[in-house]
Order: structure tokens, then C-alpha cells, then sequence
């Protein structure tokens, strides 16, 4: 951990019992605690084996400071910030490592709104914790730990009550569900059998040595959601990552579809019915999404990427979907945040009024050439990287939101420094591959010009 800085992109994240420790953990709930003041918090976590260790402590931290925090157990992430808003709760602590891997843990903090404090929200929270101004109550204040029930059910049933049951269930799909041995198991089988589908369920039991995959879902790592979907003869394949915010598909071949063509099938089937709506997406997203929303009349607005920027950007636009391409789906009328189950039930909904399999609805998709290349930058560099590119591209149809995305008539390439890794990524695409990969180049060729000029 940094002198000054405990959170990251996504809350605050590290290796447990080396950078989370429970004293640490302990300490990060009194500032927590202090942060809120004496309110009704909720607390919830994925199945990681450190889960109960850091949770309790990061709770007691809190009941230090007179919160009363009420624990909804092992949840999805969605699961728990659907909770926080519509049972009247005044935020939530989140202990989970999303798609990091199973030594990993984290800690996010969550509105009364149920969605991620933004980065000001967070810096006061580190102010607390590292001038310690901690505002612990007498004996007699103490917070109390409660069990608070009944969360996975009121989600589940919300998600229910954004789709076509009936249309739904007269398919009877049959589906392999592959939830990472983690807090995806505990919704979206059960979510899908109401929906009158023939669940399959692989890497079902909480497991927090995640013996079945890594937690990310990626092509590389749902190797055995493909072949379920073939041995089964399965209409459709779902993955969650390790807190089931994100959603991946396997189509009916077993071919597992990126997250931008995914993103932009839901996109487009909402924008049919909410003609003119803003669709937000974060600049690393395909220009295949500008192409939907231009047919189908929506407004798009682009942001910097992060899915707390890009829920809280919803909101302030009035926005009814989003995506990211890592299987990130976002729909307003249920809640502006990454929602993996939602995310399935959608999928679900489209496959049964489209009467196509997933794989066809692929096939319609505008097509593009896509790379994704990376260039390692030292992070010191970064910032100077940048301004050699913003000088160069000058002139250039671009967006400069988060790094430089530069537009042509028929091909879009994206240099952007990562936020947690030391590297640059270039993606780049355009309608044949030969040209993705001349402008892949060029925009590798950039950064490095840059670099070697900055050193
Ligand atoms: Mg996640």
C-alpha cells in the first residue's frame, strides 16, 4: 500500500495476510466507520477463504465508530448493492477480489444509492485512516453485527421482474452455468430454472481455492464452459467472475463470444425499446457500439474506464444501458451497476423474442478486425507518453477522455495507459485485418517513439 492512497479502480485490493491483514483490515473499518457515522451498513462477501477473516474485521472496525452492520453472507456483488438501495440501507462494505486471483481479497464501499463511492468519497476515507481521526463511541454506542436474510431472494425476484418470464420459459432453454466455485452458484442456476430453463451447472460449490478456473472469464479460461455447452448439446453457455458483476456467454457451439458483441446484442435489443435513450461506454469499447446506437437513433456518451465512472455517469445522463467489453452489463431500469445474473437473464430474454440462436445474432453484428496489443511503459512514464501522443495526433479526429482514441471513416485505434498495470494498451480495428493491424502498429510504433523521447 501506498503512503497515501488505499484504493485502487476498483476499492482496495492486495494479497492476503500480506497487504490485508486483519489489523489492516481493522483499521481501513474504523476510518470506514468514522466515514459514515453511526448508520445502517450492510456487509457481504464472495467465497474467497479469507472472507469471514477480513469481513469481521473490516465490521468490527466499523461498529467501533456506532455502526450497525448487518451481514448478508456470502452474495454477488450486484446481489448486495440491489440491497443496499431498495431495503433502505445507508451503504455497504463489500469484501471481494472480483476476478483477481483466489490469494487476492478487497474492499469496496458502496452509497446509499448502491453504487461504488466515487474517488473524492474514497480520498476522505483515506484522509481518516492516515491522520487517524477516528471517531470511535463509548462502550455504550457500540454497532452490533446482525445476519440480514433474505438479500439473494429479493434479487433474484428484481431481476425476474425485468424480463419476458412466460416468453422466456415456453423456450425451456438449456444453459451450462460456470460460476467460478464463487457467489454467482447461489443466483443464476437457481434464477435460470425459474426462468424454465434446464440448468447444468460446472464449478457450482463455493470453493475459495477456485479449483475449477481462474475467476476472470476469458476465452482462455472457460475452456470447460465450451465443451459443456457441446456435451450437453446446451443452447447457451453463462460465466460469472469471482463476485458475478460480469457475464460472459458461450454461444450454442460452444464458441465463446467477446464482450463487445455480447454488449452490443443487449445494447441493440434495449434501444428497440427505448428509442433515443444514452447508452454509455467506457472508450474501450468497440466501435461496433457507436454503429448500433447510430442505427438505432440512441445518444452514446463515452467515458473514462471504470465501471464506478461509468455507473455514476448513467445516472447523471439518465441512462438506461451500458457496457464494457470484459462482460460488464449494465441496465438502468433494474441498477446502474455491473450486474452478471441480470446480464444472463437479458441474454435469455433476447434469445427468445429473436428466435436465433447466440451464434447468428453474432453473425449480424457489424463485423471488425479487433487487436488488443500492450507496450510496457514504467508508470513515471506515463503521463509524459501521453503528452508526446496528444502532440502528434493533433488535428486527428480523437477523443482524449482516457488516453487518445483516434477515429477514421473506417477504422478506430485506442492508446491508453492502464490504470493497474505498467503498460500501455493499444486496440485497434477496422473492417479488414490487415488494416487493424497497420494501425495497431502505428500506435505501438507511437508509444515507443514517445518513450524513448521522455527517457
Ligand atoms: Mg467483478
Amino acid at each position: 500500500m501506498s503512503q497515501r492512497i488505499l484504493f485502487g479502480t476498483n476499492g482496495i485490493r492486495g494479497i492476503v495476510n500480506q497487504d490485508l491483514t486483519p489489523e489492516f483490515a481493522a483499521k481501513v473499518g474504523v476510518a470506514i466507520g468514522a466515514y459514515f457515522g453511526k448508520k445502517d451498513i450492510l456487509i457481504g462477501y464472495d467465497a474467497r477463504t479469507s472472507n469471514i477473516l477480513l469481513s469481521h474485521a473490516v465490521a468490527a472496525g466499523a461498529m467501533s465508530c456506532g455502526c450497525n452492520v448487518h451481514e448478508t453472507g456470502c452474495a454477488p456483488t450486484p446481489a448486495i448493492q440491489y440491497a443496499v438501495k431498495h431495503l433502505g440501507m445507508d451503504g455497504a462494505i463489500i469484501v471481494t477480489a472480483s476476478h483477481n486471483p483466489p490469494e487476492y481479497n478487497g474492499i469496496k464501499v458502496v452509497a446509499s444509492d448502491g453504487v461504488e463511492i466515487v474517488r473524492e468519497e474514497e480520498e476522505k476515507i483515506e484522509a481518516i485512516f492516515f491522520e487517524e481521526r477516528f471517531s470511535r463511541v463509548p462502550w455504550s454506542d457500540v454497532g452490533r453485527l446482525e445476519a440480514f436474510p433474505g438479500v439473494l431472494e429479493a434479487y433474484k425476484e428484481a431481476i425476474k421482474g425485468h424480463v419476458d418470464v412466460g416468453a422466456i420459459q415456453k423456450r425451456r432453454f438449456n444453459v451450462v452455468v460456470d460460476p467460478t466455485n464463487s457467489v454467482g452458484a447461489l443466483v443464476t442456476p437457481d434464477l435460470l430454472r425459474e426462468l424454465g430453463c434446464k440448468v447444468t451447472t460446472i464449478n457450482g460449490n463455493l470453493d475459495g481455492h477456485f479449483p475449477g478456473r481462474t475467476p476472470e472469464p476469458r476465452p482462455d479460461t472457460l475452456v470447460q464452459l465450451s465443451e459443456a455447452v457441446k456435451a450437453f448439446g446446451a443452447d447457451l453457455g453463462v460465466a460469472h467472475d469471482g463476485d458475478a458483476d460480469r457475464c460472459m456467454f458461450a454461444d450454442e457451439e460452444g464458441e465463446i463470444v467477446l464482450g463487445d458483441k455480447t454488449g452490443c446484442i443487449i445494447i441493440d435489443w434495449v434501444l428497440e425499446r427505448h428509442p433515443k435513450a444514452v447508452v454509455v461506454t467506457p472508450v474501450s469499447s468497440s466501435r461496433m457500439v457507436e454503429d448500433i446506437v447510430r442505427r438505432q437513433g440512441g445518444e452514446l456518451v463515452w467515458t473514462e474506464v471504470g465501471s464506478t465512472i461509468v455507473s455514476r455517469r448513467m445516472l447523471e445522463v439518465n441512462s438506461v444501458i451500458s457496457m464494457e467489453d470484459n462482460g460488464g452489463i449494465f441496465y438502468g431500469p433494474h441498477q446502474s451497476v455491473r450486474d452478471g445474473a441480470m446480464a444472463a437473464a437479458l441474454m435469455l430474454n433476447i434469445l427468445a423474442e429473436r428466435g436465433k440462436p447466440l451464434s447468428q445474432l453474432v453473425e449480424e453484428l457489424p463485423r471488425y478486425s479487433i487487436i488488443k496489443e500492450r507496450v510496457e511503459v514504467p508508470n513515471d512514464q506515463k503521463q509524459r507518453v501521453l503528452q508526446g501522443i496528444l502532440e502528434e495526433t493533433k488535428g486527428l479526429r480523437r477523443l482524449t477522455i482516457d488516453g487518445v482514441k483516434i477515429s477514421f471513416d473506417d477504422a478506430t485505434v485506442l492508446i491508453r495507459p492502464s490504470g493497474t498495470e505498467a503498460i500501455y494498451r493499444v486496440n485497434a480495428e477496422a473492417g479488414d485485418e490487415k488494416r487493424a493491424r497497420k494501425l495497431a502498429d502505428w500506435g505501438i510504433e507511437l508509444v515507443k517513439k514517445n518513450l524513448e523521447a521522455s527517457c
